[in-house]
């Protein structure tokens, strides 16, 4: 999984800076034959859009993400209990070019194979997703409503009545069931994300004598490749996210810290030791 961070910031969900306390994560699926996560950016990306979720993930394992991950997105409607939209994190797997919608949630499969396949890598990315972000929110990903699909969350009362995901899971025996579980699994492995998230006691253990943890405080920061504003960056990290630190430079009079992760190097003059 490699997230790409891709804002939507023409987008009123970014743009009125809303924001929600992440109670769980809910999983879409397009529904359409649209296998680039690029074109949604392009249709969110506008003054006059009035939805966007948080990220549309692709089979390549690529995540784009077009929303902080704590801003109120608008992507499930609402239900007789409210809306998802206000708990839930939303996010989108694409789909492949060979299917062909046929009305509502039904289509003509062109090329099962491809197709199966293809789903089966959003499938894998999904799962390493939600796993970085369960442990990014502390949250449990087999407790009941935390992690839901868009059709659950119509079930629930939380969101508008639609079939995703299972409309194109159940045809090639994926379920919501095994996904949880598959998330809970994934946890406790170590996840490939271009920045390392480390909260909670069983992440601070596995850093052994190594490494320490810092946190953020600058709003945003800059991973660099090297330990120095002269490297390129190659991510960013955000106020208040928890990351191990292996090693040190000096540069000048900043000190620099190296990423466990493997994202590169901080400047740990804006960041805190917890
Ligand atoms: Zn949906």
């Amino acid at each position: 999984m490699n997230i790409k961070e891709s804002i939507v910031t023409k987008n009123p969900c970014y743009t009125c800076g809303r924001t929600i306390t992440v109670q769980g994560l809910m999983l879409h699926s397009v529904g359409c034959p649209q296998p680039k996560a690029s074109v949604f950016f392009n249709n969110w990306n506008k003054g006059n859009a009035n939805v966007c979720v948080h990220a549309v993930l692709q089979a390549d394992g690529t995540v784009l993400q077009l929303l902080p991950w704590n801003r109120r997105a608008w992507h499930c409607g609402s239900g007789k209990n409210g809306s998802g939209n206000n708990t839930h994190i939303g996010v989108e797997m694409t789909e492949p070019d060979t299917i062909k919608y046929a009305g509502g949630g039904s289509f003509k499969d062109l090329n099962p194979t491809a197709t199966k396949d293809f789903v089966k890598k959003t499938y894998k990315t999904a799962v390493e997703l939600f796993a970085y972000l369960c442990k990014k929110y502390n949250l449990n990903p087999e407790k009941d409503g935390v992690i839901i699909s868009h059709s659950e969350g119509h079930k629930r009362g939380i969101a508008s009545n639609h079939g995703d995901v299972e409309h194109i899971w159940n045809k090639y025996g994926f379920t919501m069931a095994q996904f949880r579980k598959d998330v809970k699994k994934a946890m406790s492995g170590s996840t490939a994300g271009t920045t390392e998230q480390v909260g909670g006691k069983k992440q601070e253990e596995t850093t052994g004598t190594s490494g320490y943890l810092v946190k953020i405080t600058a709003d945003v920061l800059n991973v660099r490749k090297g330990p120095g504003t002269n490297y390129p960056v190659s991510t960013q990290v955000h106020a208040g996210e928890v990351y191990t630190i292996v090693g040190e430079k000096m540069n000048g009079s900043t000190k620099w810290g190296k990423l466990k992760s493997g994202a590169g190097y901080i400047s740990l003059s804006y960041t805190k030791k917890v």
